[in-house]
């Protein structure tokens, strides 16, 4: 069966949730004076356009790549303090992680720990230690163990709670962050880092850190939102994906040169995603998006979904399009 939005992000449960994330919105804003004006997170350059503006937040698009990241940004201190007390994480933790658990299992994280086996089989990469870094839920690893590739799993965790569901499930679990732990301890075959990246005041210093952890040789594979993707692309700042915890949109290319950046080579980017069409179709259907104007939309994402749909999404998928990110990247074996 295919997968659809609501066994993800279930619908009931989500209405609940609303009210804690206008909470935690409202405590960022009260700190904003605090807030720190960034380069691009992609390429370092400091000219910049105004895009949009949501929940109290400006994004702005570099001049030079074209990411789109928030500036003003909280500073690591307020980020800390934030998820540290962010009622909308236990919201999930508690009841919106448990209640989908199982759909996020089947549909999205054992098809990326297949992903993930084939990449090391493609690249050769050694089978020692993986390590995930924002392994929340612990539901990817969960699949990673199902697997039996490596010999050694770490999670690394920094957020109390969900670093408590990790130990409970058995794992080895390191609840700092990456940039803070004890290199000389790790050498990891593989980091895997999932929807981390977006919410990082600095995302160089994560991935350098990332690089750090890692054997000559290993792999690093990312996943993030896609600011080319077609919700971003066509709902704007009305997409789910601008969200005011995501800090940094890339796209394939900008991520790619962040990589690089770090001192990574880029084995691939790809946009496996399988949700984009049916969500810009939900927003559509429910009155809160208009296509007025926009006649080839309307026929594919209502008027034909049926015929078209499927076809449509497989086209975003395969082209880069889709709103989910993900680039492998080696680090290469003579520095
Ligand atoms: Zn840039």
């Amino acid at each position: 069966m295919a997968l659809t939005e609501n066994e993800i992000r279930p619908d009931d449960l989500m209405a609940g949730q609303a009210e804690r994330f206008a909470n935690d919105v409202r405590r960022l804003n009260e700190r904003k004076g605090e807030f720190v004006v960034a380069p691009c997170p992609a390429c370092g350059g400091e000219e910049f356009e105004p895009r949009f503006g949501k929940y109290g937040m400006s994004y702005v698009d570099c001049t030079r790549c074209g990411t789109l990241y928030v500036s003003p940004r909280p500073p690591p201190s307020v980020l800390d303090w934030y998820y540290a007390n962010s009622e909308n994480y236990a919201y999930w933790n508690q009841y919106i992680f448990p209640a989908s658990e199982n759909a996020r299992r089947e549909k999205i994280f054992r098809p990326r720990a297949k992903r993930l086996a084939e990449a090391c089989r493609k690249y050769d990469v050694g089978r020692g230690m993986l390590i995930e870094v924002g392994a929340g839920f612990g539901t990817f690893a969960d699949c990673v163990r199902d697997l039996q590739i490596f010999d050694r799993l770490v999670l690394v965790e920094p957020t109390p709670g969900l670093a408590a569901t990790c130990r409970a499930k058995g794992f080895e679990v390191v609840e700092k962050p990456v940039e803070h732990i004890d290199l000389s301890k790790y050498q990891a075959d593989v980091v895997a880092s999932f929807e981390v990246i977006e919410h990082l005041f600095s995302p160089l210093e994560y991935l350098r850190a990332c690089y750090s952890v890692l054997r000559p040789g290993g792999i690093v594979m990312l996943s993030c939102p896609n600011s080319r993707g077609f919700d971003i692309e066509v709902l704007q700042e009305n997409a789910s994906a601008v969200d005011v915890e995501h800090l940094n949109y890339f796209h394939p290319a900008s991520l790619s040169h962040l990589a690089q950046r770090c001192g990574f080579d880029v084995l691939e980017t790809s946009t496996p995603g399988e949700l984009d069409a049916e969500i810009v179709r939900k927003r559509v259907l429910s009155g809160d998006f208009s296509l007025a104007g926009d006649r080839f939309l309307q026929r594919v994402l209502i008027d034909e979904w049926d015929r078209l749909g499927a076809a449509f999404q497989r086209f975003l998928a395969e082209n880069q399009f889709s709103g989910h990110l993900t680039l492998i990247g080696r680090k290469p074996v003579s520095t």
